[in-house]
This record gives structure tokens, C-alpha cells and sequence, in this order.
């Protein structure tokens, strides 16, 4: 799992893209869909899109999966994946991949690079993930919509991650510079450093120690805490200065339990020194002593996000109130399709295709009057 296959990319064309972007809208309503709804919303004669959709089942894009009440397709990872890097690659944010170069908790980190050839990170943010079987039992974060619950913190997870770095790189915070979204994935400045993980020596301690706890403190003030700052988060560039990363759990200092967390993220910082390299000092900041001088939490908070996905997501990585694991399997099956005879609905979700399928053709084009190298993506 979680393997990035560009190869796949090449074989793709306009009308896989269309079969698969309609498959992704109609999840937003949909735990399995029905090939004749996949036809419609895609635009294509129900004969060819079965012919599509198996090729896509066979190069694992898309699955045939068995439900309660019907059968029908759903977008796998790697579907998804490949929804995302089209976007990024069309709009030119992508021009070639390179290597995975880490495994988060709950991302893939990659190396791409531009058109340019700038050298950029890019992230796919993998929350949620279960194989098939478990996903029954899993929270279900819609209410009814259980295998787009993946898709959904996943996406959200990442939107939120690039509004806080967007937030923080234009406060001149010490994070890497965002540039650019889709769905799962960003695109951010890859760091010229490694995780503190890695890093055994340190020539001035005191200073990082410092320079660390400075950071949490004009976070702190700016109305954030970062929620994750480990050894993991915390990069360390060649002059020996922090760049922190991974975003998408922060939360606001207003949160009723900010305290906890900001204590939390002080002591993991006093606790890795004294384990680390054997350094302790009585000088640690206090989130009572916080000054509050910005808004960076309600910037944020403002910038499309619903108070309900920011609970969704905040619960799926600080644990909250998740009360309902034994929910009510089938009671919930039959609320799936209450849009399926929409028809406003799935003709908004088929000119979403269209527009979609537009914007790629006409990347395209401007591609094919360029010259291309090997790895280069269509
Ligand atoms: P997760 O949310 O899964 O923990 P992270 O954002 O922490 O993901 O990234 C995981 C690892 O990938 C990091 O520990 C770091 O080694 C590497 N990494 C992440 N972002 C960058 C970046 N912008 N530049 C260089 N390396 C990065
Ligand atoms: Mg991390």
C-alpha cells in the first residue's frame, strides 16, 4: 500500500480521466456506484464505460465491489492518487517525479519536480485508511458515508494542512513554503535538512533548545499550537536552524483543552533534550505567559473551512468524542442513495466532469507544443 505508480499515469487517457472524476463525485453520495450512474455523470454510452471501468478495476484504480443493496464501483487509493497528480501535473505544479523519501504516520512524501526543475516535496495525506473489512467497523464521519470516510479526512486533512502553512510562511514562520493543493496531496519547498531524528550532534544545544521553545511561543501568540512537536516534525537545515512541518493537526489556543496540548508539545521538547543530548534547563515557556498578539487560528478557520470538518478532523488525530463505534450497520445503507434520482445532482456533478476534462485538454495541448522528456506526465 501506498506505492506511487507514475507508469499508470501515461497509460491514462481523456476518458479514463472522465469515468474516474465522475466516480469521485458521485462518492461524495455514494459507497458503491452503480456503472449506469458512472455512465451518466461521465457522459458516455453505458456499453464503453464498462469497458473502461474494467480496465480501471484491472490496473486497480477503481473496484467492483459487493454491497447490501446493489453492487458498484468505488475510487481505491491509488485512483484518488491519480485524480490528484493529473491536477497537479496539468497545472503545471508537477512536471516529473522522483523519489519517495518518507513515510509518516499518516502520509507518503515524495520528491517531484517542476517545470523548472526546482526540486519540491510533495505530500499525499493517507488518513482513515483501512482495508475493506475493517471500514464496517470504523467511525463513520458522514453520518452514512463509510468508504468515502478515507477520501474525505484525507482531503480535508490536507486542505488544512496547506491554509495553516500558507498562514504560517506568510508570518515568516520557519516552515516550508506551500505550493500547491489537490484533494490529498500538497506541494510544499522541499527542506534542505533532515528530522531531528537523525540529527545526533548538535554544536550549540542551548540555542536550538531556545530557538524551539521561541517558536512555540510566537505560535502560542499568533493564536496556534502546532499539537505534534516531536523529533519527527522538527527539521534541522544545515546551519542548525529549526524548519517545523506537518500541520494538520494544529488547533487553535482558544481550544478548550489548548493548555494540555501546549504542554505537551513543551515538555516532548524538554523531554527529547534531556534524552537526547543530555540537556536540561528550568527555562520553559508557560501557556499562561502567552500574549496573545494575532489571529492566525480564526484566518484559518475562516478559510473555507465548516466548524464540522474541523471536529471530524480534530477527532481523527487528537481522539474526541467517538462514542458510536458500534454503529448501526444497516440503518445506515439505506440513506446512501437518497440522491441517486437527483437529477439537479447528477447533472451538476456531470458538468463538474466536463469542466474538469476541459481544463485537461487544454494543458494538453499547450504540452504537446513542447518538447518532452521521459518521465513527463500527461
Ligand atoms: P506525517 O504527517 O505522516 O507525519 P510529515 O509531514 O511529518 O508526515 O512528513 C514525514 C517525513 O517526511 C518527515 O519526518 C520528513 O522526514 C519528511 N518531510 C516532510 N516534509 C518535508 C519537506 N518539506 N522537505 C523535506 N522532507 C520532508
Ligand atoms: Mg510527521
Amino acid at each position: 500500500m501506498g506505492k506511487l505508480n507514475v507508469t499508470i499515469l501515461r497509460y491514462l487517457n481523456k476518458e479514463d480521466f472522465r469515468v474516474l472524476t465522475a466516480i469521485e463525485m458521485l462518492m461524495k453520495n455514494h459507497e458503491l456506484c452503480p456503472g449506469s450512474l458512472v455512465a451518466s455523470v461521465a457522459n458516455l454510452k453505458a456499453g464503453g464505460v464498462h469497458k473502461l471501468l474494467k480496465e480501471l478495476c484491472k490496473h486497480r484504480l477503481v473496484a467492483y465491489e459487493r454491497g447490501k443493496k446493489f453492487d458498484g464501483y468505488r475510487l481505491t487509493n491509488t485512483g484518488y492518487d491519480y485524480l490528484a497528480l493529473k491536477a497537479l501535473t496539468m497545472r503545471g505544479s508537477i512536471y516529473s517525479f522522483g523519489n519517495q523519501i518518507g513515510i509518516g504516520k499518516e502520509s507518503n512524501i515524495y520528491t517531484v519536480s517542476d517545470e523548472e526543475g526546482t526540486q519540491l516535496c510533495l505530500k499525499l495525506h493517507r488518513l482513515g485508511r483501512t482495508c475493506f473489512r475493517n471500514i464496517k467497523n470504523k467511525r463513520d464521519y458522514h453520518g452514512k458515508r463509510k468508504n468515502a470516510s478515507w477520501l474525505y479526512l484525507s482531503r480535508i486533512s490536507a486542505t488544512r494542512e496547506f491554509a495553516y502553512m500558507k498562514a504560517l510562511y506568510e508570518r515568516e514562520f520557519p516552515v516550508p513554503k506551500p505550493i500547491d493543493f489537490s484533494r490529498h496531496c500538497i506541494i510544499m519547498e522541499l527542506v534542505k535538512g533532515y528530522p531531528m531524528t537523525q540529527v545526533d550532534c548538535v554544536e550549540d544545544v542551548d540555542q536550538l533548545y531556545d530557538d524551539l521553545m521561541n517558536l512555540i511561543v510566537r505560535l502560542g501568540n499568533a493564536g496556534v499550537i502546532h499539537g505534534d512537536f516531536n523529533e519527527f516534525n522538527i527539521m534541522v537545515t544545515d546551519d542548525a536552524k529549526p524548519i517545523l512541518i506537518d500541520f494538520p493537526q494544529m488547533l487553535s489556543t482558544s481550544h478548550p483543552n489548548a493548555q494540555m496540548y501546549f504542554d505537551r508539545d513543551v515538555n516532548g521538547v524538554r523531554d527529547l533534550f534531556k534524552k537526547k543530548y543530555g540537556f536540561e534547563s528550568e527555562d520553559y515557556p508557560k501557556f499562561e505567559d502567552l500574549e496573545r498578539d494575532d489571529h492566525l487560528d480564526v484566518e484559518v478557520l475562516c478559510s473555507g473551512f465548516t466548524k464540522e470538518m474541523e471536529k471530524d478532523l480534530l477527532d481523527e488525530y487528537h481522539g474526541g468524542s467517538s462514542d458510536d463505534d458500534d454503529d448501526e450497520e444497516s440503518s445506515n445503507e439505506s440513506d446512501l442513495d437518497t440522491e441517486v434520482n437527483n437529477e439537479e445532482t447528477i447533472d451538476n456533478y456531470r458538468k463538474q466532469v466536463e469542466l474538469e476534462v476541459k481544463l485537461s485538454e487544454e494543458k494538453v495541448k499547450k504540452e504537446e507544443s513542447k518538447n518532452k522528456n521521459s518521465n513527463i506526465l500527461k
